[in-house]
């Protein structure tokens, strides 16, 4: 089995496993010898925070997935802080995320494919020259025309160097302790952002919630979500990937989001693109009525529960007609609005009005699908209890 496999890659095996030994073994040592300041350890978080938003506001949602536009100063913020991630250049990294959603879960393509197993989707898939991996960037012809990326991946050895040993030694100098600066907030701090990043396309791939798509193998964990800035929604986001937001309920904990929106109200960042609600609770009821039909399919049903399900199953349909009928309504209306030759100001107001009048509806739609969620949820659960052994 092991002839199979292909060469080891001695520059990320010196990166993922020589780097995380290193600091199993120094950073200890250093604490018990010399110690560790406060100032240190709030340096390494500030430093933590700033490397792994710039690959998740950066690299992800702005590069990969264009989920809104940023003004050059917050790329150039991006770029130089993602090198110090030390994952890659932006067009590397953004072309292979691509990959992964275009191709998930495909063990030939997908970089880091999940079906491959826990360790090859969270590193494994570095550490050797896999097929998989080879570089294309059919994909990102888009950032080869972005001179940010192209400055960063030209100079990429040369930045990442910068931010991950001259920010941490002039820091050093500052505070008196070059060698501790060094190993906690240049080594800790790298190998802690490394994993952090790496469980979005691990631990997110199998441990969690998928209440939008079973299509695929990605979840939503609210635990990983902490830990990785805010990437842990992660079923939502290989459905949705295009959402500047991974967690889109104010509670879910994703400061990646509030660091966007943060941005645009500083004039940073501009055309956030949102999912519409509806197209969102028609995933979750597209998922709820497969898992039911599942779910029935091995229950000894008299009946009922079909038939209940069917109901709810039109209703459904309903909704999604009403929706499509509304939004053929407000296309009609822009049309209309247009060449209608009403004054300006009487033209504003009445497309005021009909607009609130649209969102009305809508409104009362996504409310009574909302409802249809719970009596499925209901119904779900009952027919769990019915499939179990007396
Ligand atoms: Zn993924
Ligand atoms: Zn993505």
């Amino acid at each position: 089995m092991s002839k199979s496999l292909p060469p080891l890659n001695p520059i990320n095996v010196s990166i993922f496993v020589g780097l995380p030994i290193a600091a199993l073994i120094l950073v200890p040592a250093w604490g018990i010898y010399h110690g560790f300041s406060v100032a240190q350890w709030l340096w390494a978080l500030a430093f933590l925070y700033l490397n792994g938003m710039s690959i998740t506001g950066g690299y992800h949602r702005l590069w990969s997935h264009k989920a809104y536009e940023a003004h050059p100063a917050l790329k150039w913020f991006f770029a130089l802080w993602g090198a110090g991630a030390l994952q890659n250049s932006i067009l590397i990294w953004s072309s292979d995320h691509r990959r992964h959603h275009r191709h998930v879960d495909d063990n030939d393509k997908d970089p880091y494919s999940a079906g491959r197993g826990l360790w090859f989707s969270h590193m494994g898939w570095m550490l050797r020259e896999y097929r998989s991996n080879e570089p294309d960037f059919r994909n990102a012809t888009d950032l080869q025309a972005d001179p940010i990326v192209m400055f960063q991946h030209r100079h990429y050895i040369a930045l990442t160097v910068l931010m991950n040993v001259g920010a941490p030694l002039l820091l050093g100098l500052a505070l008196g302790d070059v060698i501790g600066t060094l190993l906690l907030v240049g080594l800790l701090r790298l190998v802690v952002n490394h994993h952090f990043t790496f469980f979005i396309n691990s631990l997110a791939h199998f441990w969690g919630r998928r209440p939008y798509t079973e299509e695929n193998s990605a979840r939503d964990n609210d635990l990983l979500a902490f830990l990785t800035y805010g990437e842990g929604y992660h079923n939502f986001h290989h459905l949705f990937a295009r959402d500047y937001r991974n967690g889109i309920r104010w509670w879910h904990w994703d400061p990646t989001k509030w660091m966007i929106n943060l941005c645009s109200r500083l004039g940073l960042a501009s055309n956030l693109h949102r999912e519409p609600n509806f197209r969102i609770q028609r995933a979750i009821l597209d998922t709820q009525f497969r898992k039911a039909r599942t779910a029935l399919a091995s229950t000894r049903d008299d009946g009922s529960l079909l038939g209940a399900l069917e109901r709810e199953y039109q209703l459904y349909k309903e909704s999604i007609n009403t929706w499509a009928s509304l939004q053929a309504e407000r296309v009609e209306r822009k049309k209309s609005a247009l060449g209608d030759a009403l004054g300006e100001k009487k033209l504003q107001l009445a497309d005021k009005w009909e607009k609130a009048a649209l969102r009305t509806k809508l409104q009362a739609l996504e409310y009574s699908m909302l409802m249809q969620r719970k009596r499925l949820e209901l119904l779900i659960a009952q027919v769990r209890l019915q499939s179990q052994p007396a």
